[in-house]
């Protein structure tokens, strides 16, 4: 049977076929659902096996290799995407300046690295309008960085989102950039404003100060347990981010930072994955299955249970006008995740084509906003 439709898209005219020749047996079964966004749509060429994808790209069914085509998985499935059905959480990346080089970072930040320049004041009151015209929903914003408070407009981004009602979750190291006399001031008047409404989530790699000044550097863990003291004693509600590279269980990592917030009287709890969460590693090298659609029973798990069901990031790159809005905080260099430049062009479906999507979102089942 030959099922042939001609979509016109972005200037090309694109056929798609469902024609099952020697060539097309490995796209059998494809179920072509393109879900409402015709940028992405890949075309199918019935003469010689490939398709071109977006950006003319053309891919060659017989031997594609795994997260290579958007929509298609290397053994010929439809690869599994994500809707964003419920916003919950708009992120905001400051930029990827950072007061120290931390050995595994994940966004390569470092006292050098530009490449996500700081965004402005004004560009996340432009995004706050946004969420409202849009109407999202959206509960919380999360600013990660590098380190937010190398932003000198942080105090009064995180402002401009509280009085507008929403929660706030500044992801930070607590170190010399938080410590300055002036962002403790700002702080300590949102704090006072704002109360619980405000969060600061401190990276601590691991309980012990070996592990954390490992990754940190020599000191790293000292200096933030001072920065760490410093908000105990103002109010400021803490929660902490733990990694999982260690040689020891959950169970043991959890106990570790139990003692460890009890000795200082912070108040954390360290079996609460909301308030103490637990990051596994990201290896992008790492060999992991392609996720499709057939993969959401199979696992028992539903798209929705997945970040970018539920949030997007906002990010300003070197060099360019104005901010893109990426599908999630994991990849931020990957063009595919780009979005578009406003929130409504970022309200479309994203293809799980990374292996973080599998190892980090579907098989490990992290949030960042846990
Ligand atoms: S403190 Fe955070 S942002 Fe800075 S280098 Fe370390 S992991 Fe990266
Ligand atoms: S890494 Fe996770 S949150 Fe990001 S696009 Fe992939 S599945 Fe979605």
């Amino acid at each position: 049977m030959l099922l042939a439709q001609t979509i016109v898209s972005y200037g090309l005219i694109a056929t798609k076929s469902s024609t099952h020749t020697k060539h097309h047996n490995r796209v059998r079964g494809y179920s072509w659902g393109f879900h409402g966004d015709f940028r992405n749509i890949a075309v199918v060429s019935d003469r010689q096996g490939s398709h071109i994808g977006m950006n003319n790209q053309v891919f060659d069914l017989q031997t594609l290799a795994k997260f290579e085509h958007p929509q298609i998985t290397a053994d010929g499935q439809e690869r599994a995407h994500v809707a964003l059905s419920d916003p919950q959480t708009l992120w905001f990346n400051t930029g990827t300046l950072c007061n120290i080089t931390c050995e595994n970072c994940y966004i390569e930040s470092s006292p050098t690295n530009d490449r996500l320049v700081y965004i402005s004041h004004a560009e996340v009151r432009d995004f706050l309008g946004q969420l409202k015209e849009r109407n999202w929903g959206v509960r919380e914003i999360g600013f990660t960085g590098g380190e937010p408070f190398m932003n000198p407009e942080m105090n009064a981004m995180a402002e401009d989102c509280l009085s507008a009602g929403y929660e706030v979750l500044i992801l930070t190291n607590a170190m010399q950039p938080m410590m300055r006399k002036k962002v403790r001031s700002g702080l300590e008047q949102l704090q006072a404003t704002y109360g619980a409404q405000l969060t600061l989530r401190i990276s601590v790699d691991h309980w012990s100060g070996a592990l954390h000044d490992k990754e940190r550097g020599i000191g790293a863990f000292e200096r933030t347990l001072e920065g760490m003291k410093w908000l105990r004693d103002t109010g400021i509600k803490m929660t902490v981010a733990g990694r999982t590279m260690w040689d020891e269980s959950e169970e043991q990592s959890r106990a570790g930072f139990d003692a460890l917030f009890r000795a200082h009287g912070f108040d954390i709890d360290a079996f609460d994955p909301g308030q103490t969460v637990l990051f596994p590693e990201m290896d992008a090298n790492a060999d992991v299955p392609e996720i499709t659609t057939a993969c959401w029973g199979i696992l028992n798990k539903h798209p929705d249970q997945v970040m970018c069901s539920s949030s997007r990031m906002v990010v300003k790159r070197k060099g360019a006008d104005k901010p893109a809005v990426l599908a999630c905080t994991l990849l931020p260099y990957t063009d595919e995740f780009e979005l578009g430049e406003t929130l409504e062009q970022a309200e479309s479906p994203v293809h799980l084509n990374h292996p973080h999507c599998s190892k980090f979102c579907v098989l490990g089942g992290a949030s960042c906003t846990a």
